[in-house]
């Protein structure tokens, strides 16, 4: 049996899911989407990505497909009717079917759509190796808080650091400095030993692992500051690395060709990724 996706009311095969030619996220890419996590069978971080939904649709004036306690029924069944352990679940929000026109059409029902993908589970000597990015400039859109499906300039982004053998591409501003990565939040230890992520603004998504990792940053009483930092700060840092819903907390051991540091996983990354992992273990969802 292949996967069960759910689209607009009905769990079918994912090879028969298919939606309306007009229906405005294929026509303008208007709608947003979420990616959160299942371990053990549960989801991980469920409030906080509903949040971040409930902030994107707003932003777009879309409304709810389904009541919000609703969608957490429809999720926990999608799990269960694939018998999902490790994996996540893909979730997309449309402003519905209407004749095309970029106006907002008078009426129109949102569409909903869900599916899921297994992962090999959480292992953080794997994840620990460590990867390659490269940089780039950010050349997309000023509303980047919004978890919008219109993610040209990303996907142009992650081809580019594939064709370069790397596994993401950090995007920098005008000023030079890192604002994330293409389906990434963007971190450093700085040569003063400083935590750094970059601040919240349109210029970067709120990433949930982000907030997550801050939590645990404060619980740890692991000093932090929310600040821009550039590409030469980055190459100079003690240590970087990415977070992300499916990449968890992951060691960049090269920058540019570069190697940060001695060109492996750093110890406070580590850290990080092992208490993420026991987070996981210890937040996921009762369903
Ligand atoms: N930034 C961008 C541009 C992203 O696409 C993502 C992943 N969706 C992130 C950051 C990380 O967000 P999260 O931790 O919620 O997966």
């Amino acid at each position: 049996m292949g996967h069960i996706a759910y689209i607009n009311g009905r769990y079918v095969p994912q090879s028969k899911a298919t939606v309306h030619i007009e229906d405005r996220g294929y026509n303008f890419a208007d709608g947003v989407y979420e990616v959160i996590a299942i371990h053990k069978g549960q989801l991980v971080d469920e409030e906080p990505h509903l949040v971040r939904l409930r902030r994107s649709l707003d932003e777009l004036k879309i409304g709810w497909p389904v009541t919000e306690n609703a969608l957490k029924v429809l999720m926990r069944e999608i799990i269960r009717r694939n018998h999902l352990k490790e994996g996540m679940i893909y979730l997309q929000i449309t402003r519905g079917v209407a004749p095309r026109d970029h106006v907002f059409p008078e009426y129109s029902k949102s569409s909903l759509m869900m599916l899921t993908r297994r992962f090999r589970p959480f292992d953080p000597e794997v994840i620990a190796k460590g990867v390659a990015v490269i940089t780039i400039p950010d050349i997309r859109w000023k509303r980047n808080d919004i978890k919008s499906i219109s993610l040209l300039g990303n996907v142009l982004g992650k081809q580019q650091a594939r064709e370069a053998g790397a596994y993401e591409a950090w995007m920098f501003d005008e000023n030079g400095d890192v604002t994330e990565g293409t389906s990434s939040n963007a971190w450093i230890v700085s040569k003063e030993g400083e935590l750094i992520t970059r601040h919240l603004s349109n210029e970067i998504l709120g990433g949930i692992t982000r907030q997550t990792v801050l939590k645990i940053a404060r619980e740890k009483k692991i000093k932090f500051v929310e600040r821009a930092f550039s590409i030469e700060e980055a190459q100079g840092a003690q240590e970087a690395f990415l977070t992300s819903t499916t990449s968890f907390v992951k060691p960049v051991v090269k920058i540019d060709g570069e190697k940060v540091a001695d060109g492996k996983a750093g110890p406070l990354c580590r850290a990080l990724l092992e208490h993420y992992g026991t987070y996981m273990d210890e937040n996921a969802s009762n369903p």
